[in-house]
């Protein structure tokens, strides 16, 4: 029987399987994906906002040219951190249920059966899309993932949100010559956009070079146009494509499966901040997927931390 089982191979899975080799325990990452699939699926264009220091784990350096690494350096960095120590890694296979044994957990998976003492869900936020609930949304010109700016020159193209995810569209796919409009719930770009890049759509919007609806919504999508709702009132404009970037949400099926309580406001789910124990004892939750709908205050960054803090807690119960 292993001491742990982690389930998603992503940054902080792969942190808590070296916080575990480090103390000595046996244990399996388990994922559903490639290696760090989620970081793969990011726009190939995509730069960290961190620093690359920062998003180091186990004490390996990430060495990079720019402070900023590019998407292509951290899927260096976490592959190499990960084969060079020989981390034992199960990929593309999906952890489908976990049964509480008397010792201990059976782990089941769409390849294989587990049995392990403690459970970590590192299963991150990056799988399901938060749906904007409108007509036409599954059409399929409506995108919740965006790889490349290049595919939409010279179209139409809807943009819905003001998150950095949203602003990196708009401007990446301007820039490729598509004609951007942007549908922003608030009355501004979100403070949170990148500092650097803030600006930059402030100005582009400024200047006309894209259109932006603020205090609007979008409400019907067709085929060859869309509706929007703004300040004065319904219009309709002509769209080839919608690039839906409304964020994203952590299985919350999945946690509520194994027995983890949620919050009813933001489905938070309840475990100890000091251990990141879960309200069921010996699954633990580490990463982004603590946070509930509040995606965005859990980075690799903040939450890399969580692998000590849960290997010390299961070295703790075990001594
Ligand atoms: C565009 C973008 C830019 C970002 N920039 C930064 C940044 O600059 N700095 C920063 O610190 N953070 C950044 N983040 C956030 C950061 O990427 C996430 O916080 C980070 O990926 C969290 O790591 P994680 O291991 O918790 O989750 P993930 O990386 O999402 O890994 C979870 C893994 O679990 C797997 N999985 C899910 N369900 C199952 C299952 N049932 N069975 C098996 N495997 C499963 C998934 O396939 C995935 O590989 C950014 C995010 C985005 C979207």
């Amino acid at each position: 029987m292993l001491d742990i089982l982690i389930i998603g191979g992503g940054p902080i899975g792969i942190a808590c399987g070296l916080a575990a080799k480090k103390a000595g325990l046996s244990y399996l990452i388990v994922e559903k994906g490639c290696l760090a699939n989620s970081l793969y699926n990011y726009p190939s264009t995509m730069t960290f906002f961190s620093t690359s220091e920062k998003l180091e784990i186990g004490g390996i350096p990430f060495v990079t040219i720019s402070n900023k690494p590019v998407r292509a350096e951290a899927l260096e960095y976490y592959r190499r951190v990960a084969t060079s120590n020989h981390m034992p890694i199960k990929l593309f296979e999906e952890v489908t249920g976990i049964t509480k044994e008397d010792n201990g957990y059976t782990i089941k998976t769409i390849k294989a059966t587990y049995q392990a003492k403690n459970v970590i869900v590192s299963t991150g936020f990056y799988d399901i899309p938060v749906n904007l609930g409108i007509p036409g949304e599954d059409l399929p010109k409506v995108k919740h993932y965006y790889k490349d700016p290049n595919y939409y020159a010279m179209q139409k193209v809807v943009v819905v949100g003001s998150s950095n995810s949203a602003i990196d569209v708009a401007l990446e796919t301007y820039r490729k010559g598509a004609e951007v409009t942007l549908v922003i719930r608030g009355n501004e770009v979100s403070s949170r956009v990148k500092y650097w890049v803030r600006p930059d759509i402030i100005n582009r919007i400024k200047e006309g070079s894209i259109m932006a609806y603020f205090n609007s919504s979008l409400q019907a999508i067709r085929e060859h146009d869309v509706d929007i709702e703004t300040p004065d009132g319904l219009i309709t404009i002509p769209n080839d494509f919608v690039m839906a970037m409304t964020g994203y949400k952590p299985n919350f099926s999945f946690l509520k499966k194994m027995g983890i309580i949620l919050s009813e406001d933001k489905f938070t789910p309840q475990y100890n901040p000091e251990t990141m124990e879960s309200n069921v004892p010996g699954i633990y939750l580490a990463g982004v997927v603590v946070g509930g709908m509040d995606t965005h205050l859990w980075f690799i960054e903040n939450s890399r931390i969580h692998a000590d803090m849960i290997v010390d807690d299961i070295v703790a119960k075990r001594s």
